[in-house]
């Protein structure tokens, strides 16, 4: 019996010492499945054009707060600002704000989403604002304020907690943020959400002008991923004539197989008047009734004047940042013809709700929104991932933890 003990304890020590040795230089972080490790990687922005990945503690959670282990995260438009020239001053920061994950651990205060659904460990969450203590900032006030007063994960500064962007292992979410259980979508639909709330936002503002309708004759100038989300949505809506307007023939393609029944490719139209032409041609003769204009060229916005017919709408969304002055002729462009403007930045909280549905419904229908996904890189690729999107290959990329 003696004997057998100590076979035991030799047989079990070895055991451990194995087991140690196979975990030597592996990071915490990568704990086994349904463990939450100690420590989580972070790709912090630490200088221009320079992610560095880095391993923070994973904090004590607050009563309010939930712990999320990110699952993926799109590389947005505002991301290739600020690795390129860090506009906000932020460096150095964890960016990231496309993200969403799995709920791994909740303070006992947390028990119902923004929207009042309930919340549980397992359950697949996006982050939107974080309210703070703005009373403006509510639910179900549509319009009332963008997210362009408040602050959002993946544009804060650094402080003691670190995991502020999703562009890491593990992100803390702080009491007072909101917060959606989005369990029924699946993990691209939900990488898309930000950019496609940027969308529904658009859409609404649109709307207020009373002129876009079910049967109305509609331009979309861009086909970036914004431009493209734009006619999925204006698709799903009802709205059946749409005319994609960009440079680039597989975009124009892509933007046909999300809804647009004709495209124009400016390249092949010298001047704006032949390009208005074109556009007139490709509806039947008619101008526009209402246009978006999703580029960030101001000689875009000027021209896009042009496809409206008197009395249109336009809705300028294409400048997420300062790309410059446009120069129009407010006689002909805006007097003459009485052409109604709005412009739209970002989204509300309500538009994120309506992008859930929208996501479903654009499913629904056929629309291949998924493969505005082109690019999935890991987390220790993020570098890659940037240079990528700068490069304009491809539409959205996104990083994906395994
Ligand atoms: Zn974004």
């Amino acid at each position: 019996m003696v004997d057998n003990t100590q076979a035991v304890e030799e047989i079990v020590k070895k055991i451990l010492q194995e087991m140690k040795g196979n975990h030597s230089g592996e990071s915490n972080a990568v704990a086994r499945k349904g463990e939450i490790p100690k420590t989580a990687r972070a790709a912090m922005l630490t200088a221009l054009e320079k992610y560095e990945i880095k391993e923070f503690p994973i904090p004590e959670l607050g009563d309010d707060d939930i712990l999320v282990k990110v699952e993926g995260c799109g590389i947005c438009g505002t991301d290739a600002h600020e690795f390129k020239r860090d506009p906000f001053g932020l460096i150095p920061l964890v960016l990231g704000h496309e993200g969403t994950g799995e709920i791994v651990k909740m303070g006992k205060n947390v028990k119902k989403d923004s929207a009042g659904k309930d919340l549980k460990v397992g359950d697949k969450v996006v982050s939107c604002m974080i309210f703070k203590d703005n009373p403006d900032i509510t639910m179900f006030d549509l319009n009332k304020q963008n997210v362009g007063g408040a602050d959002v994960y993946g544009l804060l500064p650094d402080d003691d907690i670190h995991l502020n962007g999703w562009f890491a292992d593990y992100i803390v979410i702080r009491g007072g943020s909101t917060i959606f259980n989005v369990s029924d979508l699946d993990l691209d639909s939900r990488i898309l959400i930000e950019p496609c709330a940027v969308l529904i936002h658009a859409v609404e503002r649109a709307k207020t002008t009373g002129i876009l309708r079910f049967n109305s004759r509609v331009v979309v100038q861009g086909c970036g991923p914004i431009g493209l989300i734009c006619i999925a949505v204006l698709r799903t809506m009802g709205i059946e004539n749409i005319v994609a307007v960009d440079g680039e023939e597989k975009r124009l393609e892509f933007a046909k197989r999300l809804g647009a029944t004709k495209s124009v490719n400016f390249k092949e139209h010298k001047g704006v008047e032949a390009l208005a032409k074109a556009v007139e041609d490709s509806l039947d003769g008619h101008l526009a009734d209402f246009a978006f204009q999703c580029t960030g060229s101001p000689i875009a916005h000027a021209n896009i004047y042009k496809f409206i017919r008197n009395g249109g709408g336009l809705c300028e969304l294409g400048f997420f940042i300062n790309g410059g002055d446009a120069t129009i002729n407010p006689h002909f462009d805006l007097c003459a013809k009485e052409i109604t403007v709005v412009g739209s930045w970002v989204y509300t909280l309500r538009d994120y709700a309506t992008t859930f549905d929208f996501l479903k419904r654009a499913k629904g229908i056929g629309l291949p929104i998924h493969e505005l996904i082109t690019h999935k890189f890991p987390l220790e690729q993020i570098n890659e991932g940037h240079i990528t999107n700068l490069k304009m290959e491809g539409l959205k990329i996104a990083i994906v933890n395994p």
